[in-house]
This record gives C-alpha cells, sequence and structure tokens, in this order.
C-alpha cells in the first residue's frame, strides 16, 4: 500500500493534534512525552459532555504515546463528596481509558499553594484584603468600566504576612478576609484585576478534613497544579478562555519552573438535554428522576444504566469533533450512534409488551416443540437459539384487529400470518372480557408450513413475533425516552423544570418475553424484536423479578414526527 492510498479515510487533525504535532516536531516537549489532565471537579457525577473532555484528554495522550493524569479539582469542599470521586472513577474505567498512577488531587498542594501564596506576599505580589465581597464586586468594575484599587492594596508586607497567618489559623471571620493577587484592578480583562486568591472558608474537606479553613481559588489552584505535574498540554473548555491571562500569570510566578499552555475547546450540548451538573443535581435533589444514575439522565451513569455502549458514546463524541465554535448538537445524533452499535452487538429476542393470548385449536394440546431463532442476523455467523413453541402463544395486541383497516397485513378473522421462524396461522374465531376488549383469538395452523415457507409457496404479508405462553418470562419492563419535552430545557426563563416530559417513563408491569431473556446479564445488550433495544437494569433486574429497560427504540420515530409536523 503508498501512503496515497493510507491516508484516503483518514480523518484531517483537529486543531489540538495539529498543536500537538508542531510541539512535537519542533521538540517544544520535555522528553517528547506529552501530558495531559483530565480535571473534575468532584460536585456531581460525570455527564455526556464530560465524555468528550475525557476522549480528548486520554485520546491525545493514547494517540502520541503520552500519558493522561486524572486530577480531582478539590477545592470546594462544601460542594465535594468521595461518592463523586468513586463514581467519576468508576465512569472513566466505563469508557474504558485509564490513567494508572497518575490520580492526583489538587488538594495534594495545598501546602505547596500556600507557601507559593507567602512568597507572593513577601515579595509584594498579594495582599489581604477586608473588602466585603459586596464591595469587592463594586471595586471590580465592569466590561466598559476600570476598577479601583483597594485601600487595602498597599497594606505592608508584614501586616499582610500577619493576617493571612491569621486567616490560616482560624482567627477571621469567614467572609471578612481575602488574599489577592496584586496584579492590574485597571486590565481590560476582569479576571486579571487583583483575583481572590484565597478564601476563609469553616468547611471540613473529604481529603484534608479540618487542617485548613482558607482555601485556594481555581484560578489559582488549576494552572499551578498543571505545572507541578509536568502537564504539558492544557486542555479546557472555552469558557476558560479569559482566563487564560491569569493562568499565565499563574504558571509565571517565581519559582515555578514549568509552563504548560492552556487551550480551549467548544463544549458539547445535545438539545434536549441538560448538561450542567448544578442543575442535574437540583433534578436529584428534587425526586424528579431516581438518581444520578436514572436511565433518563445525561450522566454517563444513566447512560450505562439506560444501556448505552462506551463504544457508541465515544463513536459520537468523535463525530462531533473538536472546534472552537459553540453549538449544539442534535440528539437524534446520538441516538442514531447509539443505534448504529447496538444493531451490530444486540442478541434479538422476543418479547410481547401488550400482550393478546392466541390459542391454536388444531396444534396438540401438550405438544411442545423448539424451533431455532437467529441471535443476530447482522451477523452471518451468529448463533442461534431455541425458542418453545405450543398451542398457545402471546402476540401483540395490535397485531390483530377485529376489523382490518386498509393495508392491514396482520392477523384479522380469516387472515393468515406468519409467526416468525415457525408455523402460518390463521385467525378463526375471537372472543372479548367483560369490557368488549378482545382477550383470546382462536386459530388454525398449517402443519405443512415453517417459518418462511409452505410447500404450495404461498405468500402471507404479514410477521408478527410470538412468545409460548406456559414458557413466558413475566417482566417489568421500563420504556424511557427524553427527559424534557422541550428542544432548549428552561429556555429563555430558565425554569426547566416545566420542560420536563410527562411520558419519560411508562413502566409495562407485566411483558411476556421468551425464555431465553434468563440468560441475559446486566451489561448485555438485547434488542426485543420490534419494540427497540433493551438491557437488564443494572440496579434492579433479577432473576426473580426481571427488569429490562428500553436503551432506544428501533427507528427515530421523534424525527419522523417532526418531520411530519414540518419542524
Ligand atoms: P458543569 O458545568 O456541568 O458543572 P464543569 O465544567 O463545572 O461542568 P468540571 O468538573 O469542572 O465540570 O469539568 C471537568 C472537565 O470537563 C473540564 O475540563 C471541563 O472543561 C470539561 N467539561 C465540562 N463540561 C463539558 C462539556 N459540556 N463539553 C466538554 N467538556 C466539558
Ligand atoms: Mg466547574
Amino acid at each position: 500500500m503508498d501512503i496515497e492510498e493510507e491516508k484516503i479515510g483518514e480523518k484531517p487533525l483537529n486543531f489540538l493534534e495539529k498543536i500537538i504535532e508542531d510541539d512535537l516536531k519542533n521538540n517544544r516537549v520535555p522528553d517528547n512525552k506529552i501530558v495531559t489532565r483530565f480535571p473534575p471537579e468532584p460536585n456531581g457525577y460525570l455527564h455526556i459532555g464530560h465524555i468528550k473532555s475525557i476522549c480528548i484528554n486520554f485520546g491525545l495522550a493514547q494517540k502520541y504515546g503520552g500519558v493522561c493524569h486524572l486530577r480531582l479539582d478539590d477545592t470546594n469542599p462544601t460542594k465535594e463528596d468521595v461518592e463523586y470521586i468513586d463514581s467519576i472513577k468508576e465512569d472513566i474505567h466505563w469508557l474504558g481509558f485509564d490513567w494508572g498512577k497518575e490520580e492526583y488531587y489538587a488538594s495534594d498542594y495545598y501546602q505547596q499553594l500556600y507557601e507559593i501564596a507567602v512568597q507572593l506576599i513577601k515579595d509584594g505580589k498579594a495582599y489581604v484584603d477586608s473588602l466585603s465581597p459586596e464591595q469587592m464586586r463594586e471595586y471590580r468594575g465592569t466590561l466598559t468600566e476600570k476598577g479601583k484599587n483597594s485601600p487595602d492594596r498597599d497594606r505592608s508586607i508584614e501586616e499582610n504576612l500577619r493576617l493571612f497567618q491569621e486567616m490560616k489559623e482560624g482567627k477571621l471571620k469567614e467572609g471578612a478576609y481575602t488574599l489577592r493577587a496584586k496584579i492590574d484592578m485597571s486590565s481590560p480583562n476582569i479576571n486579571m484585576r487583583d483575583p481572590a486568591l484565597y478564601r476563609i472558608k469553616f468547611a471540613s474537606h473529604p481529603r484534608t478534613g479540618d487542617k485548613w479553613c482558607i482555601y485556594p481559588m481555581y484560578d489559582y489552584t488549576h494552572p499551578i497544579s498543571d505545572a507541578i505535574e509536568g502537564i504539558t498540554h492544557s486542555i479546557c473548555t472555552l469558557e476558560f478562555e479569559d482566563h487564560r491571562p491569569a493562568y499565565d500569570w499563574a504558571t509565571a510566578i517565581d519559582g515555578i519552573d514549568h509552563a504548560p499552555h492552556q487551550y480551549e475547546f467548544s463544549r458539547l450540548n445535545i438539545n434536549y438535554m441538560l448538561m450542567s451538573k448544578r442543575r442535574l443535581l437540583n433534578l436529584v435533589n428534587l425526586e424528579l428522576v431516581t438518581g444520578w444514575d436514572d436511565p433518563r439522565m445525561p450522566t454517563v451513569s444513566g447512560v450505562r444504566r439506560r444501556g448505552y455502549s462506551p463504544e457508541s458514546m465515544k463513536d459520537f463524541v468523535s463525530r462531533v469533533g473538536v472546534a472552537k465554535t459553540e453549538g449544539v448538537v442534535d440528539y437524534s445524533l446520538l441516538e442514531f450512534c447509539v443505534r448504529e452499535d447496538l444493531n451490530k452487538k444486540a442478541t434479538r429476542i422476543m418479547a410481547i409488551l401488550d400482550p393478546i393470548k392466541i390459542v391454536i385449536d388444531n396444534y396438540p394440546e401438550d405438544k411442545i416443540e423448539y424451533f431455532a431463532a437467529v441471535d443476530n442476523p447482522e451477523d452471518p455467523q451468529s448463533a442461534t437459539h431455541q425458542m418453545p413453541f405450543s398451542r398457545e402463544v402471546y402476540i401483540e395486541r395490535e397485531d390483530f384487529m377485529e376489523v382490518p383497516p386498509r393495508k392491514y397485513h396482520r392477523l384479522y378473522p380469516g387472515n393468515e400470518i406468519r409467526l416468525k421462524y415457525t408455523y402460518y396461522i390463521t385467525a378463526t374465531s375471537f372472543e372479548k372480557d367483560e369490557n368488549g376488549q378482545v382477550s383470546v383469538v382462536h386459530c388454525t395452523y398449517d402443519p405443512e408450513s415453517f417459518g418462511g415457507d409452505t410447500p404450495d409457496k404461498r405468500k402471507v404479508r404479514g410477521t408478527s413475533h410470538w412468545v409460548s405462553v406456559k414458557h413466558a418470562v413475566d417482566a417489568e419492563v421500563r420504556l424511557y425516552d427524553k427527559l424534557f419535552i422541550s428542544e432548549y430545557p428552561g429556555g429563555e426563563t430558565g425554569n426547566y423544570i416545566d420542560d420536563l416530559n410527562p411520558e419519560s417513563l411508562i413502566v409495562v408491569n407485566h411483558a411476556m418475553v421468551e425464555p431465553y431473556s434468563s440468560e441475559a446479564k446486566v451489561g448485555d445488550y438485547l434488542q426485543f424484536i420490534r419494540n427497540g433495544y433493551f438491557c437488564c437494569d443494572n440496579k434492579d433486574h433479577s432473576d426473580k423479578h426481571p427488569v429490562f429497560n428500553r436503551t432506544v427504540t428501533l427507528k427515530d420515530s421523534w424525527a419522523k414526527m417532526k418531520k411530519k409536523m414540518g419542524i
């Protein structure tokens, strides 16, 4: 194969790959080893947006033979929790990435950060300010108006050192004092107007306990953590672009001898979804969902429980790509990737969600036959499994009609259909219950018919899936749909609660599923023929009480509906 040929079908490099290749080529990377990091704040569960960041950071390290650190950015003790740390690790592993020994915590650097702050004070580059938060906001100015110097800005070094010491020793009240960098109150960039470096917070930290009552700010902690760890490419989302000068200021502090660069890409946004930990936490707290891992949540644990595979999530973010332009990705692209992947993986089984009983009057009462059903018709080498067949079977209620409309090719009195993988049956009569609903359909079968064929090559147009009554597994089936009905939840008002989809979960208490489903385990991918892709619920599923979640419908009925409605 020549090189030209090899390049066909290759994806062009994204802007980050170009930067890295250029840096490597020009020997700008120590030891030619790139070091990235994924730096979540452990204040919630990861969501699909984070998957993009994980794939970028771990993906680049993998591609260029470098390493990616996991850094828990734990500088806000009041919002952070060990439960979140554990979930973050589990989610990254589920996606197939590993940080090896490179697990770091911003809190590991508290002592170093403190010493650097003391040095800054000694160098006259930081001061303790007693402005209240409101005053500080007022002094900061606006985008069009310069800020003004705090009266404390010229405090003596000795006094600053004493006050900072008192802050650290818990002698001063929360909110009363702040350590600030002395940069420039008239800078056009608000983030450079003497940003806060430390605040007082009497809060126990999940890792450092009560050792500290002063905590460093993000804009101070993050760049120095990057520098300490020897990060070469510090990749974050666009909202940090305006913070880059503060990042560069921090990594240029005397004594810090490694200066990483920060690069920004656009966040992943998907319509019909919320992608903010704060808002997702609110849904959890208000019990509008069953938890962070509710299968309707856009969290990694939610989509895992819903039955999305890690491969489909990686495929999705790779199709979205890496760029600097903000945009909203269509939900249907996400579901497209999920379907593409499940079509290849899912074991096909038959499940009747709304059963109606068929009695085949001319089939012997105690006879049981077994028919081979293909596990996955997409796979030419697919295995098969045996489906028991008996005199009574369930089919979907919608597959029978007393009075068929035009073009209805399924079962109705006098009509013949095929039961998938087995006989042809013809409806002869039916019974109704006390509510006037059809309860039993009587049929006859043709013993000479088999699967797709009869000796006389008779054609039938309808095929139904079915489950033998006496072999059926009684299961709970949870039909999930979008959590929000509005394309931009919260829209202009911000009240996203009003936009919740009242039909985001419909529970079928007694679905009838073929017995092969008993072999399905949590983590398996299933297709219920004609009904969608499903999985075993990873919390509630058991042999005694099978619970299946609908991962996604077989087709994009939503897109079809939108098209019909012209939107
Ligand atoms: P949220 O706004 O949901 O609370 P965050 O940005 O505060 O998210 P962090 O824990 O700080 O969450 O994020 C860790 C990393 O993931 C950061 O580098 C951040 O830029 C990135 N990230 C967060 N949300 C997205 C997103 N929607 N798309 C891409 N990357 C994201
Ligand atoms: Mg954040």
